[in-house]
């Protein structure tokens, strides 16, 4: 059974918003961390490329998906 908040994984990107930090995003195996050019960090979905059913950028913090595949 899975505990809220979630244990943050020690590999996230240092910028990433703390809303974020404590999503199921940030410790799926679908995400990718994308920065903009003023520094901000966004989760996004690798499944959106190939299933509409999954936003390209999740709303954060996200509690549940049917999707999320723990990262290793
Ligand atoms: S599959 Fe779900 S939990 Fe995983 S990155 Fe996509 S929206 Fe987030």
């Amino acid at each position: 059974m899975n505990s809220w908040p979630p244990e943050p994984s020690p590999d996230l990107p240092a910028n990433l918003p703390h809303v974020a930090r404590a999503s199921l995003c940030a410790r799926c195996r679908h995400v990718q961390f994308v920065e903009s050019a003023k520094g901000s960090v966004f989760l996004l979905c690798g499944l959106a490329k190939s299933d509409p059913r999954f936003p390209k950028y999740p709303p954060q913090p996200l509690l549940a998906c049917r999707g999320f595949v723990a990262r290793p």
